[in-house]
């Protein structure tokens, strides 16, 4: 999706945010979220401001430019034993967009969601004003845009609490499981024993395999289990040009391979791998051909059960859409912000590639299903939800639209995922 923007860049990001209807960071929001409202709106863009102005160790605090990216606070932070609490599986992210987003990673059933660490926030408002924004005082401002996907101010500096690690290595483990039922099993109890899990699932098998898959499951290893030395980021390819649109068969032997190939050895493995494996291949979206693709992510609330992930399943194989890679992560506490996407249950992710005729279709019967199960979809991945079925879908669209309207009485910040679902002028 490509929609013509003035982007202006500069270390400068209080001046450039000036005038600006939002800002960007380094644009891994999978739809339109990241996009001006119109062609030719000037989008400021973070990813020159990206200083540390300070770091406490003592008391493990860090505030940076929010066009900082998470690579960079890892190259700072894993030396020193210190984390960013909660990461997304890629590093190529700012954390201004990692605020916005109210971003997960694979330990949400412990640690949250971002915005549970941030402890303050400099914002440009759109009324032009800078301010300090910092709880409790403006516990109201930070609710809004945690999660509100940059539509309520720029955000300019962030201040967040870190985690401390043993060490910055990981030890991983990987478990391999029949079918759906046993797999989620599976993830939901590794999850009370470990800090970082994560499922991936074969869509494509038939019957009752469909669904199996492998339960990974980290933590960070103690000073005598860890290596020497620092984890270096490693060896990374790219994929040099769009490829055609991936086969179905070619995939589905692919994750048999996968599966067959699975190790439950226990291994040592860097940050880097362990949350970030995409990164290592460089422009691995050029795998789903010059469309690209769209992601359908979800929560299922815990006390919907799992009937209604199996029935994601079932529409997968009912509609005929390929999704290739599918990601399962088990959800802990409601995210703080008013459209923050976490909240307790299983989250589904569902990549879908926009060639195929099938995906759209299949994204709304998709979103049939989350809707009588009384889920969410996440807004940094979708981008083919219509407005009537996200308002069934939110039932807190009214609470933020109002915050919205509070700080932004004249909708001076925009973008194109506010004309698509929120109704805004294009
Ligand atoms: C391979 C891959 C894996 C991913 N895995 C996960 C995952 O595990 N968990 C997860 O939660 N997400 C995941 N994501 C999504 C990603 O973390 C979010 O989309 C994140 O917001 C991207 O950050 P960004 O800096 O690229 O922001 P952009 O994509 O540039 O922007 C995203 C949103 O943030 C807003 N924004 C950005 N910077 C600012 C700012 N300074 N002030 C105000 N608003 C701002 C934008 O306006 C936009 O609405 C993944 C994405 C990719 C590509």
């Amino acid at each position: 999706m490509r929609v013509p923007a003035r982007l202006a860049q500069g270390e400068d990001l209080e001046a450039i945010t000036r005038d600006a209807v939002l800002t960007r960071g380094l644009g891994r929001a999978y739809g339109d979220a990241a996009l001006p409202p119109r062609p030719g709106a000037r989008v400021a863009g973070s990813r020159l401001a990206d200083r540390v102005l300070a770091l406490d160790e003592a008391r493990a605090v860090l505030r940076a430019e929010a066009g900082i990216s998470l690579l960079r606070l890892h190259q700072l932070l894993l030396p020193r034993r210190l984390l960013v609490p909660v990461v997304p599986g890629t590093a190529f992210v700012t954390l201004g967009g990692m605020v916005a987003a109210d971003v997960h990673g694979k330990n949400h059933h412990l640690a949250g969601s971002f915005g549970d660490h941030v402890r303050a926030l400099r914002m440009r408002l759109a009324s032009g004003e800078v301010r300090e924004v910092r709880a409790p005082e403006q516990e109201d401002l930070l609710r809004a845009t945690i999660g509100g996907m940059g539509l309520t101010g720029h955000i300019l500096e962030v201040e967040i609490d870190l985690a401390r690690i043993p060490s910055p290595w990981l030890i991983e483990e990987r478990e391999v499981f029949p079918d759906l039922e046993s797999l989620l099993a599976g993830l939901l109890a590794d999850g009370a024993r470990w800090p970082y899990t994560v499922a991936w699932a074969d869509a494509l098998a038939r019957g009752a395999a469909l669904g199996r898959g492998v339960v990974s499951r980290a933590r960070f290893a103690e000073p005598p289990e860890a290596p020497e030395g620092v984890p270096a980021r490693g060896r990374h390819t790219s994929v040099p040009l769009d490829l055609p649109w991936l086969p179905r068969f070619g995939v589905a032997l692919h994750n048999r391979l996968r599966l067959a190939a699975t190790h439950s050895g226990r291994r040592t493995v860097s940050p880097y791998a362990s949350f970030h494996p995409l990164d290592a291949a460089g422009n691995w979206n050029r795998l789903y051909g010059r469309h690209g693709f769209t992601q359908h992510q979800c929560v299922i609330p815990r006390e919907a059960g799992t009937e209604p992930v199996h029935e994601l399943f079932r529409v997968l194989a009912r509609t005929g859409a390929s999704s290739y890679l599918v990601v399962i992560k088990d959800f802990g506490r409601e995210g703080r912000g008013l459209l923050s996407f976490p909240r307790p249950g299983i989250t589904v992710c569902l990549d879908l590639p926009l060639a195929d005729p099938r995906t759209r279709p299949a994204v709304e019967a998709l979103d049939e299903v989350v809707i009588a199960a009384g889920g969410r979809i996440y807004l940094a991945k979708d981008q083919l939800t219509g407005p009537a079925p996200f308002r069934r879908l939110e039932p807190r669209l009214e609470a933020f639209l109002a915050a919205r309207r509070r700080f932004d009485p004249e909708r001076r910040l925009s973008s194109a995922l506010a004309v698509r679902l929120f109704g805004d002028p294009a």
